[in-house]
């Protein structure tokens, strides 16, 4: 397969190129298609297994189909991440994918400053990459509304468990429309994240690394 034949967008396929990515790796093989169906997604991988694309560019060429504008005090895709390192790494992966597109991509996480982030909000962002519990502090202060969030990540959804942010995540998803995308990645699937998942998932697409 190629990403070609997989019918991303032109702009997209142009910053592939230039990233030197030839071939989709078996994760993006599986998972791009099902996503450019509008299909939600259960992802079961690692990383190194090329994940952060499998879900990166299947919606930044869902958010060209779609058009529109990012949403005042919130975002139109919502990313969750379990530490700012892997927040900072997604943002920067839907930066090099959409170089092309213009979307505005911004991070909320803890330990650094507040201010910059409710400014960046404030103005509305396309794709948010987020830790919970800091957005769950914007939340409370009433800096971010999901309500405007057309799709929905979770990445290492079992990490983000590990580290109690469970109620964090129940609240932040009750938030963001019902109608929505979601895909939800982790490399491991015990019985707590396989029921978060059946809660959160319509019909998922099952995909396995
Ligand atoms: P990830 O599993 O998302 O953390 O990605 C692991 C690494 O593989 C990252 O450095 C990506 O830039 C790289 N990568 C992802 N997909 C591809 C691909 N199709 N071809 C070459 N490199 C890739």
């Amino acid at each position: 397969t190629t990403f070609q034949e997989l019918g991303l967008n032109p702009l997209l396929l142009s910053a592939l190129e230039q990233a030197g990515y030839t071939t989709p790796t078996p994760i993006q093989a599986q998972a791009i298609p099902a996503a450019l169906q509008g299909r939600d997604i259960l992802g079961i991988a690692q990383t190194g297994t090329g994940k952060t694309a499998a879900f990166a560019l299947p919606i930044l060429h869902r958010l060209a189909e779609m058009g529109g504008h990012p949403p005042r005090g919130g975002c139109r895709v919502l990313v969750l991440s379990p530490t700012r390192e892997l927040a900072s790494q997604i943002a920067e992966s839907f930066k090099t994918y959409g170089r092309h597109m213009g979307y505005s991509v911004a991070t909320v996480f803890g330990g650094v400053g507040h201010v910059p982030q409710q400014r960046a909000l404030a103005r509305g962002v396309d794709v948010l990459v987020a830790t919970p519990g800091r957005l769950m502090d914007h939340m409370g202060t009433k800096h971010a509304r999901l309500d405007h969030t057309q799709i929905l990540v979770l990445d290492e959804a079992d990490q983000m468990l590990d580290q109690g942010f469970l109620p964090a995540i129940r609240k932040i998803v009750a938030t963001v429309p019902k109608e929505r995308r979601t895909l939800f990645f982790s490399a491991t699937m015990p019985p707590d994240i396989a029921r978060l998942a059946a809660d959160m998932l319509i019909d998922p697409v099952r995909v396995e690394v």
